[in-house]
């Protein structure tokens, strides 16, 4: 134990017993994802992943007419296995034909597998991967060293029979073998744990990421012509390793990227993730990032932000790159306990998510923030719309200047608190709704909408 553990264990000891801010924390936590998180099994994401490497490659263009090897063997056991976990988890293909265009050279059916656990509302949380996997000569370690020049998500040379499948060999048990364990064992975990979700939980493991995030993009752009309320989608790619290529290891930290702007709701979904995973699984540290991704390289979160959903994108903090997109990403490059602890943390927050109420809306009907100094006009005076489902509010402010809430308060189930003498030009506010068991959704931030710029007429 280090100096600072005993000084904070001796704090809480000390004033734990009459601290209403830390016995507040404590009872935050629900019994249940405390139970829920607890069940992750490191045994059984090394079963998933030893099975998925076993395919050789899932390349979205290899083969589908073998039951051993390639991406058709591949999602098929894919969907066989979470059909096992439960009869109230729905799997099925979400399967998509798909015309050659950038680096799809032929004709191709694209399949994501994904489970659905319904809820008593039909508002969605996703969590995902993709089982698609790729292997080109070099690996990403060469195109990180080929320097800025380099594209590193670059296709490999077009093969000389276009038709023919890319069977060589892609193992991609970390990237990303390793999302997809997670996203199968949070399937596994969240269908027999008894709890009924408000939201509904979608395991999603996709497709066609290596090609430009295909798979995602086609869920995505579905979701948007059938109004599909995806509310969150919490996306894992490249999370099993804890050694960096450097030699620098860490297995006690993840990153979560986050597109802007400011305060925008994939941000409030990674403080929300940090919030969180960080009190149910405070052995491991979440690393919110105010970027959508690495530099020059992408994933399927950001296939879901392009057309206005809210994602984040959870990343391995030190990355090994001569392991990646090589055939060296193999199961010797996998750490099962800190692939364990980012299931558990992404277990954390899914649960909350999905217990909690949606969030609150803090925008008048005319889309404007509904904030004001009144009544004397040099109060913070914020007004919200109801979350269906809330027994209270908490309030959150800090610095404009900063990204983490300073401070916070919980008021009851009302719509409107003046804060006297607060300025609002000061501070960044924001609303979460909570239940009566305390669950507590995500942060909606108070932000000034963009002003239109009216160019100046000049002449006569
Ligand atoms: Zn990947």
């Amino acid at each position: 134990m280090t100096m600072r553990r005993v000084l904070v264990f001796v704090f809480f000891v000390v004033v734990g017993g009459f601290s209403r801010t830390a016995s507040a924390q404590m009872s935050d936590l629900d019994p249940r994802i405390v139970k829920l998180v607890a069940s992750v099994s490191e045994e059984r994401l090394g079963a998933i992943l030893k099975k998925l490497e076993s395919f050789e490659t899932r390349n979205s263009l290899s083969s589908t007419t073998s039951t051993t090897r390639g991406v058709g063997a591949a999602r098929q056991w894919i969907l066989d296995e979470m059909k096992g976990y439960s009869p109230k988890l729905q799997v099925s293909f979400d399967a998509y034909q798909v015309a050659p265009q950038g680096r799809i050279t032929r004709p191709v059916e694209m399949r994501n597998v994904m489970a659905m656990l319904p809820g008593r509302s039909p508002r969605r949380i996703y969590v995902s991967g993709h089982y698609d996997t790729v292997a080109r000569p070099g690996g990403q370690g060469a195109s990180n060293a080929a320097g800025p020049s380099g594209d590193p998500d670059a296709a490999a040379a077009p093969p000389a029979d276009p038709n023919a499948p890319l069977d060589n060999l892609a193992p991609g048990v970390n990237d990303d073998g390793s999302g997809t364990a997670l996203t199968i064992e949070l399937a596994r975990i969240f269908s027999q744990s008894g709890i009924d979700f408000d939201a509904t939980l979608v395991f999603m493991c996709h497709v066609g990421e290596e090609q430009g995030l295909m798979g995602a993009r086609l869920h995505a752009q579905k979701a948007v012509a059938e109004r599909i309320p995806i509310e969150a989608v919490l996306n894992n790619d490249i999370v099993g390793n804890d050694r960096g290529g450097n030699g620098i290891i860490d297995g006690a930290t993840i990153r979560v990227y986050a597109e802007g702007p400011e305060d925008s709701p994939s941000r409030e979904l990674a403080r929300f993730v940090q919030r969180w995973g960080g009190r149910y699984v405070p052995s491991h540290k979440v690393r919110p990032m105010s970027r959508p991704d690495r530099f020059g390289r992408g994933g399927d979160h950001s296939a879901y932000n392009q057309l206005g959903f809210t994602a984040v994108g959870f990343r391995e903090s030190r990355e090994n790159f001569t392991r990646q997109h090589d055939v060296r990403d193999t199961f010797e490059g996998i750490s099962l306990p800190y692939l364990a602890q980012n299931a558990r943390v992404n277990a954390a927050a899914a649960a909350t998510l999905a217990l909690a109420p949606p969030s609150p809306g803090v925008l008048s009907d005319r889309n404007q923030p509904m904030i004001s100094r009144a009544p004397s006009g040099y109060d913070a005076n914020l007004r919200w719309k109801p979350a269906p489902g809330a027994a209270a509010y908490r309030i959150f402010w800090r610095e404009a200047w900063g990204p983490d809430w300073q401070h916070e308060v919980l008021v009851g189930n009302v719509t409107a608190l003046v804060l006297p003498n607060v300025q609002i030009d000061d501070y960044v506010f924001g609303i979460a709704a909570v239940d009566a068991a305390g669950h507590e959704s995500v942060v909606t931030a108070y932000v000034t909408p963009p002003r239109a710029n009216v160019p100046v007429r000049t002449g006569q």
